[in-house]
């Protein structure tokens, strides 16, 4: 999938193009668009970040997009990240992107209809994440579970740091 398909799967790619023709220049939005349109979006099963934009060497490379959350949560996600990119081509063309919400980061958002704030929270991913945890080790003095995403390390003994007691891993 690319930024063009979903856009206007999304019904956005008219508000992304009408917003993008009446900032820039006849010439310099005809050369952002088609970049725009045919930069890839994948999916990230990641259940602690909605979105990202990934560069590399200056080049735009991806919209990393992390699908099970609502639909409204969604269209922002996508406008936040495409954002980042549109930054990044126009104020930082072959550099290495940075100041990632900075004013001019915030001027995109604005523009595309994204709130133009750093990271935004999704009731549904919440629930994802925590569905996710699994108890992972009791501890073998007083018993309190500890539950992460991710198993613990076999190789390596861990302490429970209130009671000092060692935990039994899972
Ligand atoms: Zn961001
Ligand atoms: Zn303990």
């Amino acid at each position: 999938m690319t930024v063009i398909d979903l856009a206007r799967k999304l019904n956005l790619w008219r508000q992304i193009t009408t917003a993008i023709n009446a900032v820039l220049p006849a010439a310099a939005a005809g050369e952002l668009l088609p970049r725009l349109a045919e930069l890839p979006v994948t999916q990230s099963r990641a259940t602690r970040s909605l979105g990202v934009y990934v560069s590399r060497l200056g080049e735009p490379v991806c919209i990393r997009l992390q699908f099970a959350q609502e639909l409204e949560n969604l269209r922002e996600t996508f406008l936040h990240e495409l954002s980042h990119c549109c930054d990044h081509l126009c104020n930082q063309p072959g550099k290495r992107y940075r100041r990632a919400h900075g004013p001019h980061w915030q001027q995109w958002a604005t523009l595309l209809g994204a709130t133009p704030q750093r990271c935004g929270s999704s009731a549904a991913l919440e629930k994802l994440y925590l569905q996710r945890l699994k108890l992972v080790a009791v501890c073998r003095q007083c018993g309190t579970e500890f539950r992460r995403t991710r198993r613990l390390n076999r190789r390596r003994k861990y302490f429970h740091s209130d009671c000092g007691g060692t935990l039994r891993l899972i």
